[in-house]
This record gives structure tokens, C-alpha cells and sequence, in this order.
């Protein structure tokens, strides 16, 4: 899932300021499983900017409520029209809601609540780990399931680079070398001779280096 934490106070004061009405909008998807823009934290949210704001001596008035995606067009077409009741809209979404919103609903003044960071897993509760960059050409067959482009600091094709030691990564010595553990679970699958092959200079395109990013599925439009 995507993983985002939400933005320090400060900064969200800062945005809001001049702001007299706003609505806060929150996002049943990803951020609510990471516990960053969900129905709680919305609540959370609208009472830290009501508090903060009277103790500026700023009156403003906030409305809250949560969609159930904010990625997807019949969620936010609502906005279109109750947008311009508002002088912001605060999304608690990841950056894909507040740019969707944002595409769609130019008259609306849209602000981001929270900082997109990541696609991870829940590892335990309130830890998560990045697994996947999005690169558009994934390799997982060749490197055991563990990905060298989101795990190695380096973003290594063949690894692992001379500063791995004991299985630790030398960048960040408290994480793991990614490539050291390829190497490890190759020879366990008896796939060591894979580590022989030189992995091709890669084309970073797919990745969203040649420009953003579209996909058409012809099968499934309208
Ligand atoms: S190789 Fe690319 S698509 Fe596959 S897990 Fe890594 S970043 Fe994601
Ligand atoms: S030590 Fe391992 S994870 Fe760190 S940069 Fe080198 S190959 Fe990548």
C-alpha cells in the first residue's frame, strides 16, 4: 500500500493561512490503513487546526468528512460543486488524491495533509518498510522476490557493491544489504549460477524517467 505520514502542524498552519473555510478530507484507502488520513485522524486533524488557529486569534470555520477513495473520479465528483464552498481543501490523501482533485476540480484551492513517502507493508503495528518502487519493469524473478531497486541504496542491478558488510548495508548501517540476502536466498533456491549473469544496464523509462506515467487497458474502457 502507499504509505504517507502526516505533515508537522506547522507547516499546515502555515498553509492555512488567510483560510476562513475549510474542509478537511480524509480518504478510506491506504492512509487509513497506515493510520495518516483516515475518518480518525481527519477528527484529529480538524480539531489540532480549530485549536491552533483560536490560539492565533484566527477564526475559521472547518468541516470534515472522508471519501471512500480519492483516486477515483465518482468518489470526488462532489467536489466540483461543494469545493467552491470552501476556501481550501485540506486532503489527507496521498499526493495521487490531491492531484486527482486538484486536475479535476481547478476552482478548488487543494492542500496536501500529509506527506506521501512510500509503497510498503505493515510489518508490526506502526512500522512499515518499503517493498517496491513502482519501476515498471520488475525483476523479482531474477533477484529471489527481494527487489534491488526499493531495498538497495544503491539501486543496484548486480550487487552487492564493495561497502555490504556482514549482511549490512554500508549507506545505512542498521539496514540490511538487500543484495547480500539475494545472494543468500539464490543459493538456497540452488539458483546460485543466476548471480553469474550480468543484469543489462537498465532502461529507468518504465520508471517514470522518460516523463509520467499512463496506462490504457483497451479491454476495459468504456
Ligand atoms: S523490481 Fe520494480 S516493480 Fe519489482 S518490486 Fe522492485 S521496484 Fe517494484
Ligand atoms: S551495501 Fe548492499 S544494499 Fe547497501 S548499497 Fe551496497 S549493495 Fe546496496
Amino acid at each position: 500500500m502507499i504509505i504517507a505520514e502526516r505533515k508537522s502542524m506547522n507547516e499546515i498552519l502555515d498553509m492555512l493561512d488567510g483560510v476562513k473555510k475549510l474542509l478537511v478530507l480524509g480518504c478510506r484507502g491506504c492512509v487509513a490503513v497506515c493510520s495518516a488520513g483516515g475518518d480518525k485522524e481527519v477528527e484529529i486533524m480538524a480539531s489540532a487546526i480549530r485549536l491552533g488557529k483560536k490560539l492565533a486569534g484566527e477564526p475559521i470555520k472547518i468541516e470534515a468528512t472522508t471519501y471512500i477513495r480519492q483516486c477515483d473520479p465518482e468518489y470526488i465528483e462532489p467536489l466540483k460543486k461543494e469545493g467552491k464552498k470552501y476556501d481550501a481543501v485540506l486532503s489527507m490523501a496521498c499526493g495521487v488524491g490531491v492531484n486527482f482533485i486538484a486536475d479535476l476540480c481547478p476552482g478548488v484551492k487543494v492542500l496536501p495533509g500529509v506527506n506521501t513517502t512510500f509503497y510498503g507493508a505493515n510489518l508490526s503495528s506502526g512500522e512499515w518498510k518499503e517493498m517496491c518502487a513502482g519501476c515498471g519493469s520488475c525483476v523479482l524473478h531474477l533477484t529471489g522476490g527481494l527487489c534491488p531497486v526499493a531495498r538497495c541504496a544503491k539501486r543496484l542491478s548486480n550487487g552487492p557493491c564493495g561497502g555490504s558488510q556482514g549482511g549490512r548495508c554500508e549507506i545505512h548501517p542498521d539496514t540490511p544489504c538487500v543484495w547480500h540476502f539475494i545472494h543468500e536466498r539464490l543459493q538456497e533456491q540452488g539458483e546460485a549460477d543466476r548471480l553469474k549473469e550480468i543484469m543489462p544496464i537498465r532502461d529507468w523509462s518504465p520508471a517514470g524517467d522518460a516523463g509520467p506515467r499512463r496506462r490504457v487497458r483497451e479491454d476495459l474502457l468504456p
